[in-house]
């Protein structure tokens, strides 16, 4: 029975001897940085100045590249990507599965006399249309006009993986409504450059443009490939579903920030070249807190290249980490009992001169602008916070959240208690009737101090999801596996819907005569009143935070499918409506896909946890049970009656024991088949995933409960699949 686990444990020392092998480039990064991707540098030596113009405009300013041109860059394409051993080109998109997706076709094509030739042109790099008939597009697009198309996206550029030009598109149905995460999150950014342009406007002419910066922090785990394959429940819900803790796991500390395994540093190694030679600068890693967990961290990157990389770096790092014998574990919770794994996204907003509007400025007319910022920001966290919760909301970021390791679900900001403190004294001395020149200036110089407070100010809150770290927001409630589009685009319109509204309120006041500064004064007063509740410096992960949030009014709300509704609330949908992100129609496409999404992963768990009851687990023990039997049976035979009940006694416990442990998980199996029986019949999607968030899911901790104390009694030599410990311990 346990022979599986057995020849796993022997495949992981065989594959942990294994290593070192390790081909050391002995090339500086930076000579090899980039070179597998068509850039803007790398486009100017293969395109016409014409063509690469064209490029360069439609990256600025989402101006259209006409045929001829795109003729041109799809030759450069070509030619350089053959170069560099391309064979085949892809589309490459991200549907809304959360993976991304890519079909390929090779460049050989074969001419009217039959000669082979490469071939692509402007046409094929433009737009495709891939028979994506299977992704899920919540009845946008029905199977039966099974048409979407990917369009070619400029302003992330193309690159080449293994034998394939990749070129990164969006993803839309024949109708034009987005079917993935880019289109939302392309429009968000476009939105929020607008909105925020206008209101840079009040301070700097020179800004025409901002964007969004992310740096994401990827955390993950790794396990030998030997045990994964070993582990049913892992290789298909990418996490385990039973297993007692390890002895010994997190609790001295001693693997977070320590020396790097060995074996996983090849790893790394392995995939910061790759990483690097893509262009995706990863610059931090480092052993996380849980035994096993690692973190990957870039230089912050402009948001929609951001989401790419980590995108791609989530893919790679699934195929090298095979290439070392090891599989990534991307959910954000594959192990009971130590800390899961999260992705905080680090957010700011830059103007095309080259200032951090999250950054304290030098004078007091560049802190102004940096409060106006930040006000506005905590206020579109304060009105759509129920928006952000939906955007992190998936069933695996669900063990995550609120589990005393990662941000609960009350969503909060985090400000620091100087900055804090500024804005308070901010609003006391801000008033409506017209202000003294001297109360002014006063207020200014107040203002002006704000980069000296900062700079003393160390205060780091790591139990907030949405905290303020100097020169950026962190948002930490952010799933492993998670798309960072998701949580990006909700964020980025939030604020271009905000930066909107507060543009209107000021010119509201300045049109009864009040001078344009006081007006900022004072719609900046009136918002910090109106969005303090959301300001929280405590420990968020206290049970008197989850009381005083329910006094503020702030929402918690713990359960997926309920979660997600946020994505369709009135609020919601005049947002993205009135930032042109996205419509109506395709917001209740996105909602229904993503409670099928919650549903499907229920289902599976579900039936993958029934069967290895039944199969593994339960016949395992009934087999030791047997043991005992015959043993006491045995002493039964050789003893007289006192002293067989003195030396059977024990024995006899343990086999009453594992009975009421048998019986216990096949009741609660059937009645789990028919809860999923029931919940099946109902067609409203929201309904069947609200059906298995409380009538199946409860099942899983209930059944684990029982498999997991028989797997603390049943003799290790039987017991069918690898235990925490064995998994756990890289060396
Ligand atoms: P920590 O664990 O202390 O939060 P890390 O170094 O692990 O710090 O990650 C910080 C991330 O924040 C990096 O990706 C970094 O590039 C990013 N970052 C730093 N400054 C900014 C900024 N102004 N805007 C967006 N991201 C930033
Ligand atoms: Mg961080």
């Amino acid at each position: 029975m346990g022979k599986l686990r057995f020849k796993a444990l022997e495949d992981l020392i065989s594959n942990s001897r294994e290593l070192l092998e390790f081909n050391f480039t002995k090339r500086k990064a930076s000579e090899y940085y980039g070179e597998n991707v068509f850039d803007v540098d790398t486009m100017q030596k293969y395109v016409s100045k014409e063509a690469y113009k064209s490029v360069l405009e439609a990256i600025e300013k989402g101006t259209k590249i006409d045929r001829k041109m795109a003729d041109q860059i799809a030759a450069g394409m070509k030619a350089w990507s053959i170069e560099r051993g391309a064979t085949h080109y892809t589309h490459w998109f991200q549907p809304l599965t959360g993976n991304t997706a890519e079909k390929h076709d090779a460049f050989v094509h074969i001419d009217k006399n039959g000669r082979p030739f490469e071939n692509f042109d402007g046409k094929l790099l433009v737009q495709q249309e891939p028979d994506a008939s299977s992704f899920p597009s919540g009845g946008i697009r029905n199977t039966f006009e099974a048409r979407g198309y990917t369009a070619w996206d400029p302003s992330s550029p193309a690159f080449v993986i293994d034998d394939t030009l990749c070129i990164p598109t969006i993803f839309v149905a024949y109708t034009g409504e987005a079917l993935d995460y880019k289109t939302p999150l392309i429009n968000s950014l476009t939105a929020l450059s607008k909105a925020a342009t206008e209101v840079c406007q009040y301070f700097d002419k020179d800004v025409t443009k901002v964007h969004a910066n992310l740096g994401w922090e990827q955390e993950y785990f790794l396990i030998d490939e030997s045990l994964c394959l070993a582990r049913p429940d892992i290789s298909l819900t990418g996490r385990t579903l039973m297993g007692h803790a390890s002895s010994k796991d997190q609790q001295l500390d001693d693997h977070y920030f320590g020396a790097i395994p060995i074996r996983v540093k090849r790893f790394m190694q392995d995939l910061e070249i790759e990483a690097h030679r893509l262009g995706i600068p990863l610059k931090t890693r480092h052993n996380e807190v849980a035994p096993n967990q690692f973190e990957f961290a870039p230089i912050y990157e402009e948001a929609n290249l951001a989401v790419d990389h980590n995108q791609l770096v989530m893919a790679l790092m699934k195929d090298i980490a095979k290439k070392h014998k090891f599989r990534v574990l991307l959910h954000e919770k594959p192990f009971k009992g130590v800390n899961g794994s999260g992705k905080h996204n680090n957010w700011s907003m830059e103007t095309n001169t080259g200032v951090n509007l999250l950054s304290p400025g030098k004078n007091p007319k560049s802190n102004l602008q940096f409060l106006t910022f930040l006000i506005n920001t905590v206020k579109a966290v304060y009105d759509h916070a129920d928006l952000l919760r939906a955007s992190i909301a998936s069933a695996s970021n669900s063990h995550r959240l609120g589990a005393n390791e990662a941000p609960p679900a009350i969503v909060s900001v985090f400000l620091g208690q100087y900055l804090t403190k500024m804005l308070e004294d901010f609003g006391g001395r801000v008033s409506e009737k017209k202000m003294t020149p001297n109360e002014k200036t006063e207020l200014k110089l107040d203002i002006g101090k704000i980069p000296e407070i900062l700079l003393d100010n160390t205060d780091r809150n790591r139990t907030s999801p949405f905290a303020f770290t100097g020169n950026r927001f962190e948002f930490r409630a952010v799933g492993s596996g998670a798309n960072c589009a998701s949580p990006m685009t909700a964020l980025c319109t939030a604020v271009a819907g905000q930066l909107e509204e507060f543009k209107i309120d000021v010119e509201a006041i300045v049109s009864k005569g009040v001078k344009r500064d006081e007006a900022i004064f004072q719609v900046l007063k009136k918002y910090i009143e109106i969005a303090k509740p959301v300001l929280f410096e405590g420990n968020n992960y206290s049970e008197e935070w989850a009381k005083e949030a329910e006094r503020r009014g702030l929402t918690n709300i713990k359960n997926v499918p309920e979660a997600l509704e946020a994505l369709v609330s009135e609020k919601s949908i005049a947002l993205f409506e009135k930032t042109k992100v996205l419509t109506n129609r395709e917001l209740h496409a996105r909602h229904h896909i993503l409670e099928e999404d919650y549903t499907m992963k229920i289902q599976i768990e579900a039936r993958v946890l029934g069967d290895l009851s039944i199969n593994h687990i339960v016949p395992t023990a009934v087999k030791y049970q047997s043991e005992l039997i015959n043993n006491v049976q045995g002493l039964k035979d050789i003893f007289g009656e006192e002293e067989y009940k003195q030396l059977a006694g024990n024995r006899l416990n343990l086999i009453r024991e594992i009975s009421e442990h048998i019986s216990s998980i096949k009741a609660q199996v059937n009645d789990m088949i028919e809860a999923r029986k029931i919940a099946n019949k109902l067609d409203n999607p929201v309904e069947k995933a609200k059906a298995y968030s409380s009538t199946i899911a409860p099942f899983f901790d209930s059944i684990r409960y029982h498999i997991d104390k028989l797997e603390l009694i049943v003799d290790d030599e039987m017991w069918p699949l690898p235990k925490y410990r064995e998994m756990l311990f890289l060396r």
